[in-house]
């Protein structure tokens, strides 16, 4: 999956996501990716939020929603994507998968569960900067 969230030169914000497809996924399977809210989740007038993983756990749990949802009540973008995170182990333990999100400002976090020892990385460009950067995060 590429899950991408953007802010454009006007100031309005835009999330979205691919799909890799599922191994051996069932004929129609629809998956998370393209259910907004789960797959990507974008507010101009807080932020946005896109997600990896397990689509068909993650998708019950709308993690971009939440993720955007609890940005617009005061969290930061790496404490909102924790949230949406935590929200499905909570119920999913054995989950994998990974939330983003990014504020209206531009500050951004991620977060992650299941990976093991292997950071999450992802990549962060602004206006500002030459060249893309990779960030990871800790999945514990
Ligand atoms: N979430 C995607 C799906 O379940 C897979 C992925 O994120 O790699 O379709």
């Amino acid at each position: 999956t590429i899950g991408m969230v953007a802010i454009d030169n006007k100031g309005d914000i835009a999330a979205g996501t691919s799909t890799n497809g599922a191994k051996f996924k069932i004929p129609g399977r629809v998956g998370d990716s393209p259910i907004p809210g789960s797959g990507a989740y974008a507010d101009n007038t807080v932020g946005g939020a896109t997600a990896t993983g397990d689509g068909d756990v993650m998708l019950r749990f709308l993690p971009s929603f939440l993720a955007v949802e609890e940005m617009r009540r005061g969290a930061s973008p790496t404490e909102a994507a924790r949230t949406a995170i935590n929200r499905i182990a909570t119920h999913y333990p054995n989950f994998m998968g990974a939330v983003i999100a990014m504020n209206m400002d531009g500050a951004y976090g991620a977060a992650c569960h299941g990976l093991g020892d292997v950071p999450f990385p992802f990549v962060v460009q602004d206006i500002s900067m030459d060249q893309y950067k990779i960030e990871t995060v800790n999945c514990s």
